[in-house]
């Protein structure tokens, strides 16, 4: 079973041994990083293990494996040696681990580690790259069979951490902790008992004195309570959210959520991916059991589907794919959610006689369209770039135009319903109107898909005037109850329709 161990990197003794009681029930072990200790606090290192009252791994980084330890290598050595002497005779007050790198090669530390039970984890760092011969590399680290061998490496591509996780089946009998650093490896740090990691290391955020020890590590809290670590085995269902970049993997939270409160034996893991074609290697070879899609892949993973359902195959979009014994069967619930939400906004049950515009032609408002049309609504869609509204209406019949006040007076024909589906006016640039040059009625039903901020300048306008408003945050919990549904193959709990956010 994976342990979750907790990088210690404050400057003093005292402050670490305040941030371990903070976490201490989310952890297993915890690495002080002696290297980050002011250069005084690091004679007292000897002390910690015993004020620890849990293991405790011995580590003093250099500067070029990625630590802060930039004296002399001869002193560093005395300071593990220091470490590991006066051990006692209660094996809790020793160090349980001490790292040794590689290329470390003082005998007598390693004697004085086995005579008092420390466990040496042998390491090796890679910040350039994952190398082709990984397996027999672990293999080859330790020096003896009691050893730990560690490999932490920086994957540049998804293929590079697909090469982990086969390294991972190939050293199947021998003791290691493995994992990839940065964004692309966060899989791996969750997946550590389904690669047989020793354990995971994470460090803790929002502490402005308290540097992350490594790129890409999670907070332990989360990586306990969020991703449920302890329970994930062999027969956890693995569910992924994956684009580029991944920047708020906000859905992987969401399903995480549900799975706790539903007891779900399944796990959403975020990754980032450039290509489609990589993150769909990457799924089969971890089998993958679904992934929400975001941009900018929905369309680029079309080709790659065995079977889709309908509203995927006329909008040419799909944002959930679900593996089946054929391959992958995707689904796009951006639209159903939408409709969903639309309708019960608006009260109706299609939108018969209903005159829309519909502001943006991006991915999200091929949706819209092939939703208005399908509830029989009759549209104009405007867009900074006219040819691509231009792309959107013509297979509906819908009329188009620009984002300009020729477009605005077009559009003055179509203010049933407005649906806002551009990215003018979300956060971080909040400032952003698409419809500055229209002058609301009152009566128009206003939605804005944009649901950060809650309320964008533009749906603020709307409101101002008397319109019945929404934003897209309901859009969103919406298709994210369909994914649920489509990878659990269970309907989404009313229980819990109000109880979980995004
Ligand atoms: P997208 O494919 O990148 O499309 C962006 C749209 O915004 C295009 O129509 C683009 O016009 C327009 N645009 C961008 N900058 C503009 C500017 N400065 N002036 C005028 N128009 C501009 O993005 P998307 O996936 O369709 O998403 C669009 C918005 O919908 C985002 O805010 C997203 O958060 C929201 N959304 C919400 C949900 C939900 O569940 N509520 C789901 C998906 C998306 P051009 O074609 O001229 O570039």
């Amino acid at each position: 079973m994976s342990k979750i161990c907790l990088c210690l990197t404050a400057k003093t003794l005292a402050r670490d041994l305040e941030i371990l009681e903070k976490h201490r029930k989310y952890i297993d072990v915890a690495e002080l990083r002696a290297d980050c200790l002011d250069p005084d606090e690091r004679f007292h290192l000897r002390s910690f293990p015993k004020m620890a009252g849990l293991p405790v791994i011995l580590t003093i980084r250099r500067v070029m494996d990625g630590g802060k330890y930039s004296g002399h290598e001869g002193a560093r050595i005395t300071l593990l040696s220091k470490g590991l002497a006066f051990a006692e005779a209660d094996p809790r007050r020793n160090f349980a681990y001490v790292d040794l790198e590689e290329d470390l090669d003082v005998p007598s530390l390693e004697e004085a580690a086995r005579a008092f039970g420390t466990r040496i984890i042998r390491s090796f760092h890679n910040f350039n790259g994952v190398d082709p011969d990984i397996a027999q590399k672990l293999r080859n680290l330790r020096r003896v069979g009691d050893e730990i061998a560690k490999a932490a490496v920086m994957p540049k591509t998804l293929d590079d951490v697909k090469l982990v996780y086969q390294a991972a089946r190939k050293t199947k009998d021998i003791e290691k902790i493995l994992l990839c650093m940065g964004d692309l490896g966060i899989n791996t740090r969750i997946l550590a008992n389904s690669i047989g990691s020793h354990l995971s290391y994470t460090s803790i955020t929002g502490e402005e004195d308290i540097p992350i020890a490594s790129a890409g590590q999670l907070d332990p809290r989360e990586l306990g309570e969020l991703y449920r670590f302890r329970k994930i085995n062999p027969k956890t269902k693995v569910f992924a959210v994956t684009g580029f970049p991944l920047t708020a993997p906000i859905s992987s939270k969401f399903f995480n959520t549900v799975f706790k409160m539903e007891n779900i034996d399944a796990v959403c893991i975020p990754v980032p991916s450039e290509t489609i074609q990589s993150f769909l290697r990457f799924g089969k070879e971890i089998g993958l059991k679904g992934a929400s899609i975001t941009v900018p892949h929905k369309e680029a993973v079309l080709p790659y589907l065995s079977a889709w359902s309908e509203r995927v195959s006329y909008i040419g979009a799909c944002n959930t794919i679900v593996a089946e014994r054929e391959g992958w069967k995707g689904y796009n619930t951006d639209a159903q959610g939408f409709s969903d939400s639309l309708l019960e906004f608006t009260r109706l049950k299609d939108l018969r006689g209903k005159k829309i515009t519909i502001i943006g032609a991006g991915g999200v408002a091929r949706s819209v369209a092939a939703e208005v049309h399908r509830l029989k609504g009759k549209a104009i869609v405007l867009n900074r770039t006219v040819v691509k509204a231009k792309e959107i209406a013509i297979p509906y019949r819908f009329a188009w135009g620009g984002l300009d006040s020729q477009g605005i007076k077009m559009m003055e024909k179509f203010t049933d319903i407005i649906i806002q589906s551009t990215s003018v006016g979300m956060e971080p640039d909040i400032e952003g109107d698409p419809l500055e040059f229209y002058g609301f009625t009152g009566k128009e039903l206003f939605v804005d898909l944009i649901y950060r901020p809650v309320k964008t300048r533009c749906l603020q306008r709307a409101e101002a005037k008397g319109c019945k408003t929404i934003n897209g945050y309901d859009m969103l919990l919406r298709q994210a109850r369909y994914q649920y549904k489509y990878f659990i193959d269970k309907e989404f709990p009313a229980s819990l329709n109000n109880r979980v956010e995004i």
